[in-house]
């Protein structure tokens, strides 16, 4: 007992030490900002409201198109009038059955499709142990050892390695003309982790997810036997879909053509309730959302939030915001893409360093929110920025600390509300509203786009044209 009293002062001193430090450093301007951040913050409920009565929820079902509704209505209770909306067609995808069979397992193996798998294909051929399916490991094997075969290819990639997306060792295997793939999970734990198979068409070939734990199964057989034959037989629905890609503006001052625009996907797998992908975006945004109703300020730019929808399909919603909005995209000062921001400790530039000042000095003011890594230069790809980086729009993210176990769950089903960290959200939250409101606001924040030749020449510097190639989104020669 007296051991639990001891504990508990310590406990109390130390959030009160912490609170002092934050109330100390953070600078003035910021006071009224933080104050009424504190006072009115409803992150936790917006993602406990997301992911208990909403769920999963992918983009041209009746579930995605419930999710849309649940944010048009949230947006409405926060006294948003002029909410826009842009609908947009894409094939839709979703899953029916997936079987694996392996000669000498007796059950069969529990499995998963791949999104983008065609509607129904049933493949039998011999199994492959691919490794991590890099460029290194397909040219080790001969073309026939490959061609017609079922690969079975590690979502890990080799240590020390640039990490690959899935998409990248698809095409990869569908160039050596495999006949299947059976991916498996980074991580053991009987994790499946889905995903999309292609940014652009329908596969042609069956693609499907195993846990690690199966996987060790399939390679004991190999080591066993000379010929494994698996089977797989896949069925998905395939069907013209309809999603909506939805916006609010807070009107700016002086410089109210230029934006500062923060976009999130609202769109989440199937499998789970998408509480880290990307609820975390979700409630941030809203509960930003909320704020800025609440301050009734205008500042020198204009403020966008976009949901996306489509993105985990294969960032349908932002290439159609792309597709309609050409026009204003010179008028973007800022694009700011959320997509599970979580311990943030820093800001990512990208390929574009001109406004690096800008974010350099926002970066020592939040010294007390502990921005360790201030400010970086590394691009990445596969969420909703990536069309606006290849357009030439300055785009910045966060920089994620490294949480081990969220990064193991997500796009699996144990996305779910239970591995939220509540006070890293509430932290992030902050973080991203007064990045958000400091750019709106800020003198020194230049309009600066890059040319398509600029933009070509630094993604090619930063190694990202084979990923892009392989992807069918490279838009240049
Ligand atoms: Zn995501």
């Amino acid at each position: 007992m007296q051991t639990k009293h001891y504990l508990i002062a310590i406990t109390a001193l130390s959030l009160i030490l912490v609170f002092l430090f934050l109330q100390k450093n953070i600078p003035a301007r910021w006071r009224p900002v933080v104050d009424s951040f504190e006072e009115h913050y409803e992150g936790d409920k917006i993602i406990t409201d997301l992911c208990r009565n909403v769920g999963g929820r992918m983009s041209g079902t009746e579930k995605g198109r419930y999710a849309e509704e649940w944010l048009l209505d949230k947006l409405r209770t926060y006294g948003y009038q002029d909410i826009q909306t842009d609908t947009f067609s894409f094939l839709g995808w979703q899953r029916k059955t997936c079987r694996l069979q392996v000669a000498g397992i007796s059950d069969s193996v529990t499995a998963m499709a791949i999104a983008m798998t065609p509607d129904k294909i049933e493949v039998v051929a011999d199994l492959v142990d691919m490794k991590n399916g890099d460029a290194a490991d397909f040219e080790r094997m001969r073309i026939a050892a490959v061609r017609g075969k079922i690969l079975l290819i590690d979502l890990r990639d080799k240590p020390g390695s640039r990490g690959e997306h899935r998409t990248v060792k698809i095409r990869r295997a569908l160039e050596a003309r495999a006949a299947g793939i059976i991916f498996y999970s980074r991580y053991g734990g009987n994790i499946i982790s889905t995903g999309t198979g292609s940014f652009k068409n329908v596969l042609p070939i069956p693609v499907i997810s195993i846990s690690r734990e199966s996987a060790r199964l399939l390679k004991d057989r190999l080591k066993q036997e000379a010929k494994v034959q698996a089977f797989i037989s896949v069925q998905n629905t395939l069907f013209q879909a309809n999603s909506r890609n939805i916006y609010v503006d807070i009107p700016g001052m002086s410089l109210k053509e230029e934006y500062i625009v923060l976009t999130t996907h609202l769109d989440s797998w199937d499998l789970a309730e998408g509480a880290i992908d990307n609820g975390i975006g979700i409630s941030i945004t809203l509960n930003l959302a909320k704020q800025l109703k609440l301050m009734k300020k205008r500042f020198r730019r204009s403020v966008r939030l976009i949901w996306f929808m489509g993105e985990e399909l294969g960032l349908k919603g932002s290439y159609a915001y792309l597709r309609q909005h050409k026009a204003e995209l010179k008028n973007i000062a800022t694009l700011i893409n959320l997509d599970m921001p979580e311990h943030i400790n820093g800001f990512n530039l990208m390929i574009d360093d001109f406004n690096r000042p800008v974010l350099e000095q926002l970066a020592r003011d939040m010294e007390s929110l502990n921005l360790q890594k201030l400010v970086v230069n590394v691009p990445w790809l596969n969420s909703d920025h990536v069309p606006f980086l290849l357009a030439g729009v300055p785009v910045l993210t966060f920089v994620g600390g490294n949480n081990n176990y969220t990064s193991k769950i997500y796009h699996s089903s144990r996305d779910v509300l239970e591995y939220v960290d509540f006070s890293d959200l509430k932290r992030s939250s902050l973080i991203v509203g007064l990045t958000v409101l400091e750019l709106a606001e800020s003198q020194q924040l230049k309009n600066h786009h890059l040319n398509a030749e600029q933009v070509e020449e630094r993604l090619i510097a930063s190694g990202m044209k084979e990923a892009l190639k392989l992807q069918n989104l490279w838009p240049f020669k």
